[in-house]
């Protein structure tokens, strides 16, 4: 690997390189507009392009693409949801020449590196952008550095309508970022802490789950092409008992193709620090070093385009689906996320200092606030149709979104709300005996880990496990920044007013302690007390979106200045759409299949029994039961209504569970088939095995 750590970042135009590109007076003020929000003086803009261009020739770039995210919904895509960009060539015409025919010259003109413009009425919008009133534009987040893979300039960006509305994932987030920095530091002013930090941050490092299978397999199965998800298929008798896959070593295809793409990663500035496999067989995980969350949002949108690219190379797929094989575990992508200063301040991190943990105290009583308050707006930025299959099937969080401080933290936290002092939790690791003389003591976390919470304290940051594989992180960790803005103004607003910083706390969390749990969240019993304790559990995407633009919820938005109420609408718009295609693609999927493929292969089998009734045994019911069942779905599919939410929920209500059945029957039918018969159809292959 020596080859690849050398090469770590060299295709990334970032701090480092700017330092050695550019005069320090137009990276200062490069910088400066950063955190103002100023516009990048239009000379500098030249120089930056100049610099840029002659820095991606060297690295072969032929084109430029500025590169976004359009709102293409919540997840459940086969190869995750990628980005979106037009290669535009660096070539263009020198107009200045005296020659008639206007030579060419090699260049990026920095109009064209700042901003772009397009079309936006063919990308997902919610209704802000129509086909007769279509511009929307691209435009460069300067905080997340272009970088040159397969000799193109990418170009990271935001992408907002004529009028200046969002219709990607990225400018929320960004302006979410924004609202950190702001209530941040307001924060921090009204306590007195910290007050030396010019700005903030809000920090991810993404956890990617996934299955890699072989492409043939892929390709045989229309389910998995149209839905990334099989729709039939019994389990192979040996798939994930006992856990044995879990950190077992990677199979040797799958080792090259990570390694490949930790490689690639690293050049373009993302630094994989983490390979493994996972508990199901074909399941493997990979996660950087975490980076603002913007930054880190784009480098997972990269991370899932290389590795597809780099797959197919390998005669291999990636499922980047939440749920490609029933019964065995389905993949998700815990967002590590922190909030903090630029003098270093990590308002997660307990610290040695008195003031680092009053601020810890205080910021988890904010994100206590976030989540007790704003509870289905989190839970929304989860719901979609990938991740219906997994949150609350005990191998994900449930769906109802609590907080998990750690059980110190918690009776900490009873000792606050009846007069206790902020300085009260001991934020030190716990030496426990390893009981051999060979392995010396552990340094225990000051909490134990709990995976059943979806929002987890890991001692440095919050881990919101609930986020689906094939996600984009940009709105999860909108919401996050969102909320624990919403808590920061709320605690600082309390004492601004005049209230000690202590009662402030007290308060925050007398009133919202409800969303706090250290228990098992896996267990029976959670709901129920969930329940008692006023916390929704919207178990499918319907019920949560329906949630989503609540008056509450767009007042948050806009008091953030995050979204308009118009754009929070949209929104709900497209997650209903998503939503809707992905149902009504996986029906007409399982319907196609059946009746071309499953329904022939029970014809055939049932030929080969003729005349033999007992060796056929219930074979004849079983298969004419699929025929039934088929039927069945049809009907209750035909009689779909048609506005979105009536649409949404019918699907999920009424026609899900048809299907559920279908798969049923078939999958008890394939059971019993002749084995020639069912691999002719391709059903269930399981996944790769290395
Ligand atoms: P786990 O042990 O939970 O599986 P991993 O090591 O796989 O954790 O991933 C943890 C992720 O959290 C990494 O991406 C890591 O860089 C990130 N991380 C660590 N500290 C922070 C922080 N303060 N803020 C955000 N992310 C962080
Ligand atoms: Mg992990």
């Amino acid at each position: 690997m020596a080859d690849a750590l050398a090469a770590a970042g060299t295709a990334m135009f970032d701090d480092v390189l700017m330092a050695q590109k550019l005069p320090s007076d137009v990276v200062q003020r490069f910088n400066e507009c950063l955190i103002s929000g100023a516009p990048t003086p239009e000379e500098d803009q030249k120089v930056i392009a100049d610099a840029m261009f002659a820095w991606a020739r060297e690295l072969g770039a032929v084109d430029f693409a500025h590169w976004f995210f359009p709102l293409r919904g919540g997840g459940g895509a086969v190869g995750g949801m990628l980005g979106a960009f037009k290669r535009d060539t660096l070539i263009d015409l020198d107009f200045k020449s005296a020659y008639v025919t206007k030579p060419m010259k090699a260049c990026l003109p920095h109009e064209r590196l700042f901003q772009g413009e397009t079309d936006g009425s063919s990308f997902p919008n919610g209704g802000l952008r129509v086909t007769h009133s279509a511009a929307a534009f691209t435009t460069w987040d300067r905080s997340s550095p272009p970088f040159v893979m397969d000799k193109c300039l990418y170009i990271p960006c935001a992408f907002v309508t004529h009028f200046g509305k969002c219709i990607d994932e990225k400018t929320p987030l960004l302006r979410s970022m924004d609202a950190v920095k702001l209530y941040g530091l307001r924060l921090l002013k009204a306590l007195g802490i910290g007050t030396d930090a010019q700005t903030m941050h809000s920090y991810l490092g993404w956890e990617q789950e996934f299955f890699v299978i072989s492409a043939d397999h892929f390709k045989a199965r229309p389910d998995l092409v149209n839905c990334g998800r099989t729709l039939f298929g019994t389990l192979p008798t040996r798939h994930q008992q006992g856990d044995l896959n879990y950190f077992q070593p990677i199979p040797g295809k799958v080792q090259e193709l990570l390694d490949t793409v930790q490689a690639e990663m690293l050049k373009i500035g993302c630094p994989m620090a983490v390979k493994h496999n996972e508990v199901a067989p074909g399941q493997h995980e990979m996660s950087p070093v975490f980076r603002t969350a913007n930054v880190s949002c784009d480098s997972n949108v990269c991370f899932m385009e290389v590795m597809n690219r780099e797959a197919a190379k390998l005669g291999l797929q990636v499922l980047f689906h939440e749920k490609p094989f029933a019964g065995i575990n389905g993949s998700g992508k815990h967002a590590n996320w922190s909030v903090g200063t630029d003098t270093g301040f990590n308002f997660f991190y307990p610290g040695k200092t008195e003031d680092g943990a009053k601020l810890y105290v205080t910021a988890i009583a904010c994100l206590a606030y976030g989540l007790a308050q704003y509870n289905e707006m989190v839970r929304c930025t989860v719901a979609h149709a990938g991740n219906d299959h997994r949150l609350g099937a005990q191998e994900a969080p449930p769906a109802i979104i609590s907080l998990y401080p750690g059980q110190g933290f918690e009776a900490f936290v009873e000792s606050i709300c009846a007069g206790g002092d902020l300085l009260g939790y001991k934020a030190e690791k716990k030496k426990q005996e390893t009981g051999c003389s060979a392995a010396m003591h552990i340094e225990a976390n000051v909490e134990d880990r709990n995976r059943t919470a979806p929002f987890p304290f890991c001692g440095n940051r919050f881990e919101f496990r609930a986020v689906g594989s094939s996600q984009n992180c940009c709105l999860p960790i909108m919401v996050c920044n969102a909320v624990m803005s919403a808590g920061m103004a709320h605690l600082a607003g309390l004492v601004e007013g005049g209230m000690s910083h202590r009662d402030a706390v007290a308060q925050v969390f007398k009133e919202n302690k409800h969303v706090i749990f250290t228990g098992n969240g896996y267990s029976a019993e959670w709901p129920v007390e969930a329940a008692k304790r006023g916390l929704p559990n919207l178990n499918t995407t319907p019920k949560a979106v329906a949630n989503w633009n609540t008056e509450k919820n767009k007042q948050l938005f806009d008091t953030l200045k995050i979204y308009t109420a118009e754009e929070t609408e949209a929104r709900q718009e497209v997650m209903y759409e998503n939503y809707i295609s992905c149902l009504c693609c996986e029906v007409e999927t399982m319907v196609q299949m059946t009746e071309k493929g499953i329904l022939p292969a029970c014809a055939q089998d049932l030929d080969r029994f003729k005349g033999m009734d007992k060796l056929a045994g219930s074979r004849k019911t079983t298969y004419e039961a699929i025929a039934d069942q088929l039927e069945k779905l049809k009907a209750v599919y035909l009689a779909k209504p048609t506005a979105l939410a009536d649409e949404a929920t019918y699907l999920c209500d009424k026609v899900k569970p048809e299907m559920v059945a279908l798969r049923a029957a078939v999958d008890k039918a394939e059971a019993m088939m002749d084995s020639r018969v069912f691999l002719g159809v391709g059903a269930e292959m399981g996944p790769h095995w290395g």
